[in-house]
């Protein structure tokens, strides 16, 4: 049945407003190949405690990563994008376009304390083929004196080994077992092992100081003595001389998506996860311990050093700053 138009007052109708339900990154950047482009307001942000780095503060000119890691700890920042920790984290990578720029103004108030670069996604992932940001963001740290680790699994770092040689910076590259099977399984968009050490050696060979990131361990998948052993042994064999080890951390977003996925391909290590891991996502302090004296340990035994980055000392930072974009 029709309704006669006078039969209803027009106060009466209600306020139609066509509701922009798009996630917040969608509203606030450009789509631009396949990335979305943004403008971030701050760059510097606070490592997450509990993380195991040594590194207080960090630079993340990506945020996302192709590298799809199950559990990478970053997954949680793309909640606050208003996309999801899983899928979304791996496929839907945000873009700070104007890093360089930002990073030099607040480098310019910065106490000078050591940075890590590339902690909310890869800053050597492939948007960093298109975007090229990271000569520009280490030409700025060497000016500005401090000092700073990239973390990154990608040999597209060798395309930027002169910088990286001469900035006093160093390169974390990722390597947390060498068994191709969990690696296909665990960290479907990374490169090999096998180049993740022929990267570890060419960086070494061109002078760049290169740790190894022996993280995340994983517990109860990669963390016998004998897959202990074989990934310390080859990480010395690649030419590094000091190894870091970080246990798996599972803060919010990382928990449900690894555990997802542990749920069907190892439904037997549910529970002894839910046992080992509390409320904030860390592992039991003595299983930590455990795994880095063994790993300590195994590092001595190859002539390696075994422990966090050791920056130059450094000035406190001096404005704290949380800002996601
Ligand atoms: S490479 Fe690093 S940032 Fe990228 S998904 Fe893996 S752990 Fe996360």
């Amino acid at each position: 049945m029709r309704v006669p138009l006078g039969a209803v007052g027009w106060d009466a109708l209600p306020l139609v407003e066509a509701a922009d339900d798009r996630p917040a990154i969608e509203r606030r950047s450009v789509l631009r190949g396949g990335f979305y482009e943004t403008q971030a307001r701050t760059l510097i942000e606070r490592v997450p405690a509990g993380a195991g780095l040594a590194e207080r503060w960090a630079v993340s000119p990506y945020r996302g990563c192709a590298h799809a890691c199950r559990g990478c700890g970053a997954r949680g920042g793309h909640r606050r994008l208003g996309l999801d920790a899983g899928r979304d984290f791996d496929t839907r990578v945000v873009v700070k376009a104007n890093a360089p720029a930002r990073l030099r103004a607040e480098l310019a108030r910065w106490g000078g304390e050591p940075l890590a670069l590339g902690l909310g996604g890869d800053c050597y992932q492939d948007a960093e083929a298109t975007y090229a940001l990271m000569p520009a963001l280490i030409g700025a740290l060497a000016e500005a004196g401090v000092a700073f680790t990239v973390y990154t699994k990608s040999s597209l770092v060798l395309r930027d080994a002169a910088l990286l040689a001469g900035s006093g910076g160093q390169v974390a590259v990722s390597v947390a077992f060498v068994d191709e099977r969990v690696r296909r399984a665990v960290e479907p968009g990374a490169p090999s092992v096998q180049r993740r050490l022929e990267l570890v050696a060419a960086l070494v060979e061109q002078g760049v100081v290169c740790r190894v990131l022996m993280a995340p361990v994983l517990p109860l998948l990669t963390d016998s003595a004998e897959q202990l052993a074989a990934t310390v042994r080859r990480v010395a064999g690649a030419g590094a001389s000091v190894v870091e080890p970080i246990v798996l951390r599972l803060p919010p977003g990382t928990r449900e998506w690894y555990l997802s996925w542990l749920a069907e391909a190892h439904p037997a290590l549910v529970d002894r996860y839910a046992e080992l891991y509390d409320r904030a996502g860390l592992p039991a302090s003595g299983y930590e311990a455990r795994i880095t004296a063994q790993i300590g340990e195994l590092a001595r035994v190859y002539g390696m050093r075994a422990g966090p980055v050791e920056h130059p000392a450094a000035a406190e930072a001096r404005f704290p700053q949380l800002t996601l974009l």
